[in-house]
């Protein structure tokens, strides 16, 4: 992307929400406020994370996913043909048990979901800003299917959906659509056969920065389980990576802070720019600018320095503000600190 530094810092996409907003540390909390209240207590709650994120030095952020509860179901409750009141117990991910809506017809999209969220995040702030949709699997697999009968042809439907919602808002002027795919960790068969076409369906005619985000998933206990079961190296990666290297995504968002993750994985993305996840979210403990730097340095032998954008694993809604906090801050300063080691080295 033009205008950024060596090394921009940006995240993986949610923060914590205010404790007068929604019950703090918490996935799915409800909101405390209704109406009027609810629409500018979100914006004030946006106003604080731009705040958090531009005084840790990021260079390209987001709005936290102030405004939704959840970062699938956040967008999928604003759809039609889903039935949210008759929830469905499914696993989800292979790993967990989940109450999920349920498909009962064609999904449309009413109206646009998030063009006056990015509006307000535009005006908000003079950096530049990413926006996050939850990708085409992931959607899929956090529900049960009543009406398509085939998890690739809804796929395809989601993915038609998010193209028109990424195209208002590139009009908008967001520079980088980021697609969520933990789904992409899981299924590997489906993201050859289709996954990966569903997602270059959403972002079809993008003309800003797209990226994809696929991790091993908030710090939650069942992830936490998941993690232990995945033997000393994860090779997940190693499944998609290839694929997206021939994709038209531009950026790929990884785990990798205090993952079992082999670094040189990074090198299967030739020609795409790589966000190294340099902040563990599964963790309270905050890192030292230093530890980012380490990240960042091993990165390099895998990934050109013009291409390696220090990331977090994944996001931190369940943290706690002061954590979160303090992570973005070592996040920024550890970028700060390689900046100056390259310039010093050359
Ligand atoms: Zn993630």
């Amino acid at each position: 992307m033009k205008g950024l530094p060596l090394f921009p810092a940006t995240l993986a996409g949610s923060l914590p929400k205010p404790s007068w907003l929604a019950e703090p540390e918490k996935l799915w909390a409800p909101w405390k406020l209704e109406g009027d209240q609810s629409a500018e207590g979100k914006r004030d709650a946006v106003r604080l994370v731009l705040d958090m994120q531009e005084k840790a030095g990021l260079d390209v952020v987001s709005d936290g996913e102030q405004t939704r509860r959840h970062f699938v179901n956040g967008y999928m409750e604003k759809l039609e043909g889903i039935d949210f009141a008759n929830l469905k117990t499914v696993r989800i991910r292979n790993r967990y048990d989940a109450n999920v809506p349920r498909v009962v017809g064609p999904v449309t999209r009413p109206k646009p979901v998030h063009s006056e969220d990015v509006k307000f995040l535009r005006s908000a702030t003079s950096k530049k800003i990413k926006f996050t949709l939850p990708g085409p699997m992931t959607m899929v697999d956090t529900l049960y299917d009543e009406h398509y009968g085939s998890r690739e042809k809804l796929a395809m439907a989601f993915a038609a959906i998010l193209n028109q919602e990424a195209r208002e808002l590139e009009a908008l002027g967001v520079d980088v659509v980021q697609f969520d795919e933990p789904a992409f960790n899981v299924y590997f068969d489906e993201v050859r056969d289709w996954g990966v076409a569903a997602l270059e369906r959403a972002r079809q005619g993008l003309t800003c920065t797209t990226a994809v985000h696929i991790c091993y998933g908030y710090g939650i206990e069942a992830n936490i389980k998941w993690k232990e079961t995945l033997g000393k190296e994860w090779r997940q990666y190693e499944e998609t990576f290839p694929l997206l290297a021939k994709s038209s995504i531009d950026q790929v968002s990884l785990e990798c802070a205090n993952s079992h993750v082999p670094m040189d994985l990074m090198g299967l993305l030739a020609g795409k720019d790589v966000l190294v996840g340099c902040i563990d979210v599964a963790s309270t403990r905050v890192e030292a600018p230093q530890d980012v730097a380490n990240v960042i340095r091993a990165a390099l032998r895998f990934v050109p320095k013009e291409r390696l954008y220090p990331c977090t694993n994944c996001g931190m809604v369940p943290l706690s503000r002061d954590v979160a906090r303090g992570k973005l801050q070592a996040l920024g300063a550890g970028a700060a600190l390689m900046r100056k080691e390259m310039v010093q080295g050359a």
